[in-house]
């Protein structure tokens, strides 16, 4: 994580004042100047933890903790001090993105042509499952209910059956050979011959929060149902499984609204849904649930709804889910 400056900090100190943000958490009383309540860091019967509007500070006479609205936040989740400024930040809809990650020009440099690789991919894709090599692909979409402006959102393609269509459009448009390996989107095999890792796939493109594509999930339109359904981009340096979301960059703002998120299992759960006017819904994305994507959850909403498959395998990874 790179430094986020002190103007910054301040900013983000300013824009959350204390008594709203701790009582989101726990409820005050106002006597006189102050809000009270029992202490939430200790056990008491009486109030003696006290919020100060004017001081923008907290202080329990009981135990003796104290401080601003980032240490009230930082105690009370039990996180760090850039969780509980980047938490603040996107409660005060202050954008941090310029200090996430201190990247290297080289680093910068990989990351962007990685997102244009992608993009490459999405718009060949998209304009692929529209061409009559698609039909078969559409078909599955319009059986399962989804509709143009559910496939237009989220960018839905297909991945032709050829080996190399990605390789060649790449290769024209002077993608480094080394990167597309690194893509995940292309892959080599023992003899170095390099050939698209996805074909005859419908493929949903998996984009960051800030909206950069970092990767695919791919189905299968073919035959048995034994085998995986779904092929997903490998990590790369812009796709971190247990930190992205599949669907978070379109629903943030539902989400935060409602204060709610549902949660699904799969991208086609998740499109439905969307369809149906849910929209403040997120799926996991080529891994399960983890920690972090649980507290990235809770920087947006204060619950969370699990809508899993009513089956022995979906109930228990709903099961294993809700205990994060
Ligand atoms: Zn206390």
């Amino acid at each position: 994580m790179g430094r986020i400056p002190e103007h910054v900090i301040e900013q983000i100190k300013e824009s959350n004042d204390i008594v709203d943000v701790v009582s989101s958490y726990i409820s005050l009383t106002r006597k006189g100047q102050n809000y009270w309540a029992r202490c939430p860091f200790h056990q008491e019967k009486t109030a003696s933890f006290s919020v100060s509007p004017s001081k923008q500070i907290y202080h329990c006479f009981g135990c003796g903790a104290g401080g601003n609205v980032i240490n009230f936040v930082m105690t009370y989740e039990k996180i760090t001090f850039p969780e509980a400024l980047h938490s603040l930040a996107d409660r005060a809809g202050i954008s941090l993105e310029e200090y996430t990650y201190q990247l290297s020009e080289e680093e910068k440099s990989i990351s962007s042509q990685l997102y244009e690789l992608h993009r490459l991919a999405i718009d060949l894709y998209r304009k692929a499952l529209k061409s009559p090599e698609g039909k078969t692909a559409r078909e599955y979409l319009i059986k399962r209910g989804l509709d143009d402006e559910t496939l237009n959102t989220f960018e839905i393609g297909y991945a032709p059956e050829a080996w190399d269509t990605l390789l060649k459009a790449a290769l024209m448009k002077k993608f480094d050979e080394k990167l597309l390996i690194s893509s995940g989107l292309v892959t080599e095999s023992e003899r170095k011959k390099k050939y698209d890792r996805f074909r005859n796939r419908i493929m949903f493109p998996v984009f960051d929060i800030r909206g950069n594509p970092v990767g695919f999930g791919g189905r299968v339109l073919t035959g048995d149902d034994q085998g995986a359904k779904y092929l997903n981009s490998p990590e790369t340096p812009v796709y971190h499984k247990s930190r992205i979301l599949y669907g978070l960059h379109k629903s943030r703002d539902a989400i935060r609204k409602t204060d709610k998120v549902l949660i699904v299992e799969g991208y086609m759960d998740l499109l439905q849904l969307w369809q149906n006017g849910f929209t403040n819904i997120i799926a996991g994305s080529g891994t399960a649930f983890t920690p972090d994507h649980a507290r990235i959850i809770k920087r947006f909403a204060s619950k969370a709804v699990l809508c899993y498959d009513g089956d022995e395998a979906g109930q228990k990874a709903a099961v294993k889910t809700g205990l994060i």
